[in-house]
């Protein structure tokens, strides 16, 4: 008898554009972490709802570009109303 030991293999795909990221389109290692705690009718704290999304580079500098307009436009609430 003998044994063979094929090791794991990760396979990492991008949350958005679903490329696998072989090192070559995921040089930047990108990730968006959304940070959250769901609430219970009551409104307080009950689990996490933080999500978190693998970026490959080409998703990533999308992301970032759509976050940084979308915090860039917004109106503060006062002066939406004034
Ligand atoms: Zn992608």
């Amino acid at each position: 008898m003998s044994i063979t030991t094929i090791p794991a293999k990760t396979i990492k795909t991008c949350d958005r554009c679903k490329a696998v990221m072989d090192g070559r389109n995921d040089r930047q290692e990108g990730a968006l972490l959304v940070k959250a705690h769901a609430l219970d009718m009551h409104g307080h704290a009950c689990a996490d709802a933080s999500r978190k999304f693998d970026l490959c580079d080409s998703c990533l500098y999308t992301v970032a570009k759509t976050i940084d307009a979308a915090m860039a436009s917004h109106v503060p609430v006062q002066d939406a109303q004034s």
